[in-house]
């Protein structure tokens, strides 16, 4: 099934101690839509100006990624840039230029309106809630968000909390959103703002993944060599969404909605599935500046990835 992907479209300037690169395709929906088309076909909705290079269209083009949403305008692109500090997590951003995006107003093409899977990537809460209102009740409703919503558009990220089915948010939002110290506190307190599921990245150190009285506890690739961490979240929440997406027919018919559009409930080993190859994509992500590794990854590095992080986890019962 096809994953809805909307969210920021970038060209991005990115500084780490060894390496400084200029106009980098970037933006949360690029990330999670090239994530998300690892599993299954997306429909992207963004926005770009017109010196978008015609390369980076040409190569979402090139993966299951449908075009009919995204908005080519005059003007100039959305420009982010961000500077890292020597433990590559601690980052600065040094200029965000709005741009075509200051007066972007998403609309979903006739076929989009729709889509199962809806993953409404980094943006606004206020062009979230706008993207939801124009689609048909999803089967299943992911929303990621950043510090800076939290502070400038707590309420009406609030009023999105109660309309999505899982959020996604890292370590530091969690704490700032709930005002707990402690993480397992703040996904229950999370998943009281509405979220049935609550997910918390913890940058290298894994993520945790929270439910009705479930929980689930995922590492870190150990990785040597970070390139570039930036659009890791956004990778991670794109590959989630497109691995549910792509399973959606292993959902038993018991746990399917009464009405014709409706949430589904996604067994638990599913979504701690999806949470593992989340995981595994965005640790190939952050092996490179921009999206370049993800265009040579292939179906069977995150096969193999993937065993990685279940010899990991596994340990032998007591004797
Ligand atoms: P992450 O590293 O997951 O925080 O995501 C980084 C990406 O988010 C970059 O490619 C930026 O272009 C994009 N970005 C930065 N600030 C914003 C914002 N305020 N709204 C949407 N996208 C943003």
């Amino acid at each position: 099934m096809p994953v809805l992907v909307v969210g920021s479209i970038a060209l991005d300037t990115v500084k780490t101690p060894i390496a400084e690169h200029a106009d980098l395709l970037g933006g949360s929906a690029s990330y999670a839509a090239v994530g998300a088309s690892f599993f299954t076909p997306v429909n992207l909705v963004g926005v770009v100006g017109d010196d978008f290079p015609k390369a980076h269209i040409d190569y979402f083009g090139s993966r299951q990624i449908d075009l009919a949403g995204l908005q080519v305008v005059p003007g100039k692109t959305f420009r982010w840039s961000g500077e890292y500090m020597w433990d590559l997590n601690t980052r600065e951003t040094r200029s965000v230029e709005l741009n075509v995006f200051e007066h972007f107003n998403p609309t979903l093409p006739d076929h989009y309106k729709a889509t199962p899977y809806l993953l409404l990537a980094n943006i606004g809460p206020n062009l979230q809630n706008h993207v939801l209102d124009q689609m048909t009740r999803p089967r299943f409703i992911i929303a990621d968000t950043m510090d800076l919503w939290i502070n400038i558009a707590l309420d009406e990220l609030l009023r999105l909390l109660k309309r999505v089915d899982m959020l996604i948010l890292n370590d530091g939002e969690a704490r700032q959103l709930t005002k707990e110290t402690s993480l397992i506190r703040a996904g229950a307190r999370i998943r009281a703002m509405g979220p049935k599921y609550v997910v918390i990245k913890k940058g290298e150190h894994g993520s945790l993944l929270f439910g009705d009285g479930q929980f689930f506890s995922c590492g870190a690739y150990p990785l040597e060599d970070i390139h570039d961490p930036t659009g890791a979240g956004d990778t991670f929440a794109g590959g989630l969404a497109g691995y549910l997406a792509a399973h959606d027919a292993s959902i038993p018919l018991a746990a399917q909605p009464t009405s014709a559009s409706g949430p589904v409930d996604i067994p638990w080993n599913t979504l701690c599935k999806a949470v593992v190859q989340g995981s595994v994509l965005a640790s190939y992500n952050v092996e490179a500046f921009s999206l370049e590794r993800l265009r040579s990854l292939t179906e069977e590095d995150i096969r193999t990835r993937y065993e990685v992080f279940r010899t990991m986890s596994h340990f032998e019962q007591l004797a």
